[in-house]
């Protein structure tokens, strides 16, 4: 049963001894510090920061010697290109601090504009040293993310005495727009969408005095010579300008309109997230129907009224990043309207990240509904021209401004699990910022996925990963995609002798003519690369890549799948047992299509007789005879091996959820239905001899229990937790000490905090995504990953 694939063609075949191979054998079952209810003790910990800014000739080096000499942690520091590297390993709580003091007790005359965190194994460093500097990689080359908003201008802003007071497009050397205005490189005003404003006297001395804090800040500006707001009707009239517009907008959200602003990125569409009729007159105009909206609340102070927040939220809420962050609700909140996440105890929240936001926010003072300006999986608006067009219908009043967005840059999401965060959409604030190959690679396009697409581009050691695209389906979205690689090529002078692509056949990103040589690589063949890359793994690596659907290597789709890649190829060692999927693609918005086609599996034609099942019933009977000789003729039935629609028939099962309204809310909700009742039991999911992992036990057991009324929270736990020990058995039967989560299916907090407890318990070291999504998101990365493992099938065109 498995496949293997063998290297067909050798794009810089990687020379065995430069691969140590992981360098841990078996360990002693160690414990984690996870958050929430997992076991605390003491761990040795290995973090490299990357800082950018000005940390050079600042005394920044022996400021971070003395720091870890001080909590006694081992490891290096240099100065790189765009900034210093530093890997520290020790406890764990002195490694925290560490990362705590560095941005605390930094050298006064240094800036810190990003710092990325990356968790590595323990390397075993002896002591702590300064090293050479590393000269490799041009600066010029560095794009820096958008940037928010610094403190010191916040300040200013709102200083009635200050020649910036109420001026929303504020900006300095550590914040402000970056990717989102750049139009070529090196960095300079001429080639930024700047250009046609001139700076006034006043902004130029700052610009030109290296002891000023505006030193060199190219988006430099002020209420006289910089950009200006405006307020339109919805036909695209001008009402108001400046501090008017914004004042009128304020009023008009307070009174329940919908207010398309916009922003760095793209236009957001406003509304009082208090409000529950404006809400749903949101939704419904924006055909958006149940999927979470993100709210941005005015302070920090706003948030934990409603939310419970933790130290690390809290950082991430605050930082430069300023991302979208998943809180859980606190019970007695109610300040935010049902109907911002329907059924759904987390939210998306944000805090203000451009002097606009803050303005704004501080004029209305309570939370607004902050989603992105669109309609449906369409990309972010970014010109107010085609915004009036496009949000027609949507939105009663556009808040707009004269800096032109030079790309498209959409809110990041991230959620804690483990204990750190993970990104489930990279965009604002990250993009695109490169991730650090551990093999070079010649110049390579990696067009990625067809859902939550992104593209990377790649020569030498660094990966550019675009900011999120979307969903190709949509023309405007194709587009989009088709923009990005052109951007990136132009923007990095980089022109790509190689493509990658997914092997499914019907792909946008797979179709697109490119003047290259192309491979595919299989999709969760990339899933788990890109996980190996991000934390620089090298092979053998058992693979647990768990998603919606995948083309696959024989044909079907693809979706529980168990990888072992080593330095020739991967082979798949085992895999959820297949079902039929009845009206293929429809199953994925249809989680009771999934239920019939597990329960067919599990009880053969006795199914129809069992009327009683939540799934069954969700069909009229008239739909119910077709359905049967679908699934017992197998026609219109693909096969499919998914975790993510196994999560869904649970779901429907169970009878949480038949029809879904976006990808992955049936699991989503059944993550959530666990709730605080964890149970350490599990149902039955042996593995066969041939790598089957058979969940048929299990769904006759949680069709028992449905029966017999046992919790929705106990069930969905089981039935978790039995997930969770077939990764253990394979685990144990590929003998691979260095297994990789990855797969939207490990965007559920439940799901891999527990497989990481239990995989170290069984002494295997797991590793999950941080920087780069677990979805589809995290694709082209694993794509410019395979180009440098030579694990690419030759596809000439
Ligand atoms: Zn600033
Ligand atoms: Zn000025
Ligand atoms: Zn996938």
């Amino acid at each position: 049963m498995s496949t293997r694939s063998r290297r067909k063609t050798g794009i810089l075949p990687v020379p065995a001894d430069t691969l140590p191979a992981c360098r841990a054998g078996k360990m002693p079952a160690c414990r984690d510090s996870l958050e929430g209810c997992l076991p605390i003790a003491p761990e040795q910990v290995r973090v490299r920061l990357t800082i950018r800014g000005a940390v050079q000739g600042v005394g920044f080096r022996p400021f971070i010697y003395w720091l870890a000499e001080e909590l006694g942690l081992s490891g290096w520091v240099r100065n790189s290109p765009s900034g210093v590297t530093i890997e520290v390993e020790g406890a764990r709580r002195d490694v925290e601090e560490f990362r705590h003091r560095v941005v605390s007790d930094k050298p006064p005359h240094s800036v810190i504009q990003t710092i990325e965190a990356s968790h590595l194994d323990p390397a075993g460093y002896g002591a702590f040293e300064i090293r050479e500097s590393d000269l490799t990689g041009a600066p010029s080359a560095i794009v820096l993310p958008d940037l928010a908003t610094c403190a010191d201008c916040r300040r200013e802003i709102f200083d009635r005495r200050n020649r910036r007071h109420r001026y929303p497009f504020t900006n300095c050397t550590h914040c402000g727009p970056r990717f989102s205005i750049v139009e070529a490189l090196p960095y300079d005003r001429e080639n930024t969408s700047m250009r046609g404003f001139t700076m006034c006297a006043a902004c130029r001395h700052e610009y030109e005095n290296p002891c000023d804090r505006r030193f060199h800040a190219q988006p430099n500006a002020c209420p006289q010579c910089g950009p200006q707001l405006a307020l339109w009707d919805a036909k695209g009239k001008p009402l108001s300008s400046r501090h008017s517009a914004l004042v009128e907008a304020a009023r008009a959200i307070r009174d329940g309109a919908i207010v398309a602003a916009k922003g760095l990125g793209g236009f957001h569409l406003l509304v009082d997230a208090r409000d529950d009729a404006a809400v749903r007159r949101l939704r419904e105009r924006k055909h958006r129907e149940e999927k979470p909206l993100a709210v941005m609340f005015p302070s920090l102070a706003a948030v934990r009224e409603e939310y419970a927040v933790s130290a690390l939220e809290e950082q991430l809420l605050s930082s430069a990043e300023a991302p979208i962050v998943l809180l859980r609700r606190l019970c007695d909140a109610a300040g935010i309207a049902a109907s911002v996440a329907p059924q759904n105890p987390f939210i998306g929240a944000l805090l203000p990240y451009t002097p606009l936001h803050h303005l704004l926010l501080a004029e209305v003072g309570f939370p607004v509904v902050a989603t992105s300006g669109n309609v449906s999986d369409e990309p972010i608006c970014t010109d107010e021209r085609e915004a009036v067009e496009r949000l027609a219908g949507i939105a009663d009043l556009f808040l707009i401004h004269d800096r032109p967005i030079v790309r498209h840059v959409d809110d990041s999401i991230v959620r804690v699990i483990a204990g750190r965060e993970m990104l489930l959409r990279r965009a604002r604030g990250y993009a695109p910022l490169p991730i650090t190959l551990r093999h070079p690679v010649p110049p390579t396009l990696a067009t990625g996925a067809q859902l939550k697409n992104t593209i990377a581009l790649a020569a030498g050691y660094d990966a550019f990963i675009s900011q999120h695209i979307g969903d190709l389906g949509s023309a405007a979205a194709a587009a989009a995609f088709r923009r990005t690689i052109e951007d990136f090529a132009r923007l990095y002078r980089v022109r790509p002798a190689h493509v990658i692509v997914d092997e499914h056949p019907d792909y946008y990103s797979t179709l697109l003519a490119v003047d290259a040589p192309r491979s595919t690589l299989q999709h969760h063949c990339a899933h788990v690369l890109s996980c190996m890359a991000e934390n620089e793994l090298d092979p053998p690596v058992l693979g647990v890549a768990w998603d919606g659907t995948g083309y696959g290597s024989d044909g079907t789709i693809w979706g529980g799948e168990f990888l072992k890649i080593t330095a020739e190829g991967f082979e798949r060692v085992a895999h959820l047992r297949t079902f039929r999927l009845p009206g293929g693609d429809c199953a994925a918005r249809e989680p009771r299509r999934s239920a019939l086609g597990v329960l067919h599996e599990t009880f053969g034609e006795s199914l129809f007789r069992r009327h009683g099942l939540a799934p069954l019933r969700a069909f009229a009977k008239g739909e119910r005879t077709p359905l049967r000789q679908m699934l017992s003729r197998g026609v219109n039935c693909p096969l499919t091996s998914s975790a993510g629609r196994l999560f869904d028939a649970v779901a429907s099962i169970l009878g949480m959820r038949q029809r879904a309204s976006f990808e992955g809310q049936a699991a989503i909700e059944l993550e959530f239905a666990i709730g605080d009742g964890a149970t350490e039991d599990a149902y039955e999911m042996p593995l066969s001899a041939d790598g089957v992992i058979d969940w048929a036990p299990s769904v006759r057991a949680i069709v028992a229990d449905v029966k017999r009324s046992r919790s929705a929270a106990e069930i969905s736990a089981k039935f978790h937790n039995a997930l969770v020990e077939a990764i253990v058995a394979v685990a144990h039967r590929a003998g691979e000490a260095c297994v990789a989560l990855s797969g939207g299916c490990f965007q559920n907090k439940y799901l891999t905090e527990r497989a990481i407890r239990r995989l170290r318990e069984e002494g295997f070291r797991p590793f999950w995504h941080q920087r780069v999504p677990p979805n589809d998101g995290g694709i082209s990365l694993g794509q410019i990953a395979g180009a440098a493992r030579a694990l690419l099938e030759a596809n000439p065109r």
